[in-house]
């Protein structure tokens, strides 16, 4: 058989247990089972990696669990602005959309934008007004607000006032998915409503093509979760990429060595910065290191069988 295979990931952080009601645990893991069937679907059925994780991201963006899409954070101002991107291992082509507002699923609009081949990267309005023009769902602000991003919001504003520190989960999050196909091309896809009480105009790293997603056959596709500024100057996706080619690493060695040792320390005042990576080789080996208590993930081995997780225990699923 040829070998395929899939990851996928939901934003890393402390994920405190009383964050969320046990059915909102229960849920969200569901989530995670249902992009993970929606892109090995695509995959089982002889589809591309790029289908493979547009379909994964659309299910978790239309989850209220995760940041992105549906259930995004909110900017200072109180306002979604939303990123995404998309990156097609086979040719390089990528597209990549930020600071959009009413694109109900911005890993499409990302799609899209690579398939018209115009421009790589669009911003703002003009973003939107992209995925408009390509009939994609365009809707109204709050479509994507929930009550736990007001709640965020309002206690990201109380910290800032009090100069006090806030959880990692009421701060960020991010999809994201990876995929190899039966033509053993890999993929790779993130979105994201970036993190709690931004700066307006903000972009974090998840539409940076090398940043927060990257792909090229032979080597690796990655999707990334943490905190963006530190993502994009670690050009992370793109090291990962170049450990594996210029060192020879497996993607293990790679994503573990980005993930645990160039992203400790990076920041002088909060020292280790929150990440997490899923990483896929071309023979459908998979890593998925992240360096906070836990990470919302789930993939599927070459043999079919597929895992969800949050923390450190694993679940079997059935895809
Ligand atoms: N990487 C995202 C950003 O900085 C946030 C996250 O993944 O937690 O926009």
């Amino acid at each position: 058989m040829t070998t395929i295979a899939l990851a996928i990931h939901g934003g890393c952080g402390v994920l405190p247990l009383d964050s969320m009601s046990a059915e909102e645990w229960a849920e969200a893991r569901q989530d995670l089972v249902r992009a993970l069937t929606a892109g090995w679907s695509v995959l089982k059925g002889g589809g591309s990696a790029v289908d493979a994780v547009q379909a994964a991201v659309v299910v978790m963006e239309d989850s209220p669990h995760f940041n992105a899409g549906h259930g995004a954070a909110l900017n200072e101002d109180g306002i979604h602005e939303l990123d995404a991107s998309i990156m097609d291992g086979a040719t390089l082509e990528a597209g990549a959309i930020s600071a959009a507002r009413g694109i109900r699923n911005p890993v499409r609009a990302a799609h899209a934008l690579m398939n018209d081949g115009r421009a790589v990267f669009l911003t703002g309005a003009a973003a939107d007004d992209f995925a408009a023009g390509a009939g994609l769902a365009v809707v109204g602000q709050d479509y994507f607000t929930t009550q736990k991003r007001i709640e965020a919001l309002t206690a990201m504003k109380a910290h800032a006032a009090a100069g006090t520190e806030a959880s990692e989960n009421e701060k960020h999050g991010t999809v994201g998915a990876v995929a190899l196909d039966a033509a053993g091309h890999l993929a790779a896809a993130t979105s994201t409503g970036g993190y709690t009480n931004k700066p307006a105009g903000r972009v974090g790293d998840s539409p940076v093509i090398g940043a927060g997603t990257y792909a090229r056959d032979g080597v690796c596709a990655v999707s990334g979760t943490g905190k963006g500024e530190f993502f994009i100057r670690h050009v992370v996706g793109h090291e990962i990429a170049a450990r594996i080619s210029y060192l020879g690493e497996t993607v293990q060695q790679a994503a573990e060595h980005v993930v645990h040792v160039d992203l400790a320390g990076s920041s002088q005042t909060t020292g280790i910065i929150g990440a997490g990576v899923v990483a896929l080789d071309s023979a459908g080996q998979l890593s998925a290191p992240f360096n906070t208590a836990g990470m919302f993930r789930g993939w599927v081995t070459p043999d079919g069988r597929a895992f969800v997780a949050t923390h450190q225990d694993v679940h079997e699923v059935q895809p």
